[in-house]
């Protein structure tokens, strides 16, 4: 079998807050909060039939440990910022001791660019810890009725040099943190 016939979904709620600066909005570009959720669904990198032993592709317990503790330590209560939002610079210089709780993305922090935020950072924790999955997909519900489903490539939507950083970006990292600052 080379297809994946299974695939695992998790889903976690989180609060956070953001605001969108590039937009003509000024509802949005004022910082306001959702409770969100998002779902991941994962997939075998290399496809194998169940056993007739274990029968499962991965222990739902490994699989979600760490990617839960991100989201629940990480990214539950952080701050969600443009790198361009001048908010970064107001933390810098009166509460610096905030700047690991500040989320930012490539350009406005939507839904949408968190998704392909996401959707990189799982796959940079599997592959991490050499996990045999990879994640395929990313729901993010915003509010009862918005939602965005995202299942493409994370690399053609986030500017990888959007600070001009040597390494690599925090999404594209498998480590906890949520921003480059
Ligand atoms: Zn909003």
């Amino acid at each position: 079998m080379t297809t994946n016939e299974f695939t695992l979904l998790f889903r976690r709620r989180f609060s956070m807050a953001h605001r969108l600066i590039a937009g003509d909005s000024v509802k949005c570009a004022v910082p306001h909060g959702h409770n969100e959720t998002v779902s991941v669904k994962l997939e075998a990198v290399d496809p194998a039939p169940l056993d007739g032993a274990a029968n499962m592709v991965e222990s739902f317990a490994r699989a979600k440990a760490t990617w839960h503790r991100w989201i629940d330590g990480h990214v539950d209560h952080a701050l969600q910022l443009s790198h361009r939002d001048p908010l970064i610079g107001y933390f810098r210089e009166h509460e610096p001791e905030k700047l690991p709780m500040l989320l930012i993305t490539p350009g406005d922090p939507t839904t949408e660019a968190l998704a392909a935020c996401m959707m990189a950072k799982a796959n940079a924790l599997f592959a991490t810890e050499t996990s045999p999955l990879r994640c395929v997909e990313v729901e993010i519900e915003e509010t009862p009725t918005n939602t965005v489903i995202f299942r493409g490539v994370p690399e053609h939507h986030l500017d990888a040099g959007y600070l001009g950083l040597p390494g690599a970006p925090w999404w594209l990292r498998g480590d906890m943190s949520i921003n480059d600052l």
